[in-house]
This record gives structure tokens, C-alpha cells and sequence, in this order.
């Protein structure tokens, strides 16, 4: 895996995780699906050279990934594709897997998404679907390197399409609860949350 950022990876215009992610920041909160209020209009960080630490730490695996095919940037796929850390339960050891959030039901149709999955299934690298609540609200998210398996081995892309069109469907079936912060009580901005709708 890179952990560098890769040639040519620039957000650019995106700020994707600049709402879509939940921050639980010392120096600031947020909960997914708001838009931070320090993101300008052009989608430029109003604070940026004191951004909290959780700002300045996050890259998206769009920019760090060289398996994740060029089309993927978040903004214009609806794909947010995030590094996750495990720890094995039987030999301790610390492990990279990814978790691939689709934003809304056109990142089905993202190009090179079903390719990406593919290629971290196959590399062994374990692979969640994260399906986003409403605003304010949990996800659901769920493995699938075991269901990915013989689609991915036999280089099936309407397969491997369709187990994550099924993983999606089951995500938006789950219950979503409204977001805790560990930094404030409630939510901020998250007095007048919608109610969760399907
Ligand atoms: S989601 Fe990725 S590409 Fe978009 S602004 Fe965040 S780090 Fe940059
Ligand atoms: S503080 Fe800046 S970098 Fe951090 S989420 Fe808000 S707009 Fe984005």
C-alpha cells in the first residue's frame, strides 16, 4: 500500500470529506453529511493554516492508493474511498483494509469502482461497503471480501456490481441512529437533524 500522496492527486475543487465525514475534534466538531462551517463557497478551507490536527492528517484513498483508478476522485464518482486500520484478533498484527463509501446511488455507476474493489479483494485487502445515514446520523458498513470472492476471481464485473448494489441496499435497510460525540454532548448543528428516511 501507498501512504504517500500520489502525482496528480490534487482535491482540486473537492471537499468531499469536508462534509461528508463525521469530525470529533478537540478543536472542532462535525457530524457526516453536514457541510463544515468553515468551508467557503469555492469549497476552500476558511481556516486552512489552522485547520485542526484531523484536517491536516486526512487523505482520502483516492490520493494515496495507486490501485484506485483515476476516475474515482470523490467529487465527481460520489465514491469516498478511506484507509482503515485493524488489528487481528489472533496475531495482534496491524492491518490495512479500505472502506468505500458511496455517497449516493449514481456511485454504482462510478467508473472504475467495481475495478478498485477488485483489486483490494484480490490483493487480500479487506474491503467495507459504508452506506451513510441521513445527515447527522450513523452508517451502516459491512465486509464483503467473502461475498467478492468468486465474482473477483472470476473476473466478473456485473457480479462484483451487483454484490455491492445488494451490500448497498441491505445498508439503507439498517437503522441509523443519531451521531454521538465524544467532544460535546450533542451534535453540532445537529439540533434539527432529519428524521432517518429511505
Ligand atoms: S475527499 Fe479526498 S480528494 Fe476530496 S478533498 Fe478530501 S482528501 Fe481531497
Ligand atoms: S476545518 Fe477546513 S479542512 Fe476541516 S472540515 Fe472544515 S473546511 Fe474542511
Amino acid at each position: 500500500m501507498e501512504a504517500d500522496i500520489l502525482p496528480g492527486r490534487e482535491c482540486g475543487s473537492c471537499n468531499v470529506c469536508c462534509v461528508s465525514l463525521t469530525i470529533d475534534d478537540p478543536a472542532m466538531q462535525k457530524v457526516q453529511g453536514i457541510r463544515c462551517k468553515n468551508a467557503r463557497p469555492d469549497n476552500s478551507c476558511a481556516i486552512y493554516p489552522a485547520r485542526p490536527h484531523t484536517c491536516r492528517e486526512f487523505n482520502c484513498g483516492w490520493r494515496l492508493l495507486k490501485w484506485v483508478k483515476e476516475a474515482l476522485r470523490p467529487d465527481r464518482s460520489g465514491v469516498l474511498i478511506r484507509l482503515h486500520y485493524e488489528v487481528s484478533s489472533t496475531t495482534q498484527e496491524r492491518r490495512l483494509g479500505v472502506i468505500f463509501t458511496l455517497l449516493d446511488r449514481t456511485a454504482l455507476k462510478a467508473d472504475g469502482l467495481a475495478e478498485s474493489v477488485a483489486a483490494a479483494v484480490a490483493a487480500d485487502v479487506p474491503v467495507y461497503l459504508n452506506v451513510p445515514g441521513p445527515p447527522g446520523y450513523t452508517s451502516g458498513q459491512a465486509r464483503l471480501n467473502d461475498a467478492l470472492t468468486h465474482a473477483v476471481q472470476t473476473r466478473d464485473k456485473p457480479a462484483v456490481l451487483e454484490v455491492l448494489r445488494r451490500a448497498r441496499q441491505q445498508g439503507r435497510a439498517g437503522k441509523y441512529v443519531p451521531i454521538k460525540l465524544k467532544h460535546r454532548p450533542c451534535p453540532a448543528g445537529g439540533g434539527n437533524l432529519p428524521s432517518p428516511a429511505r
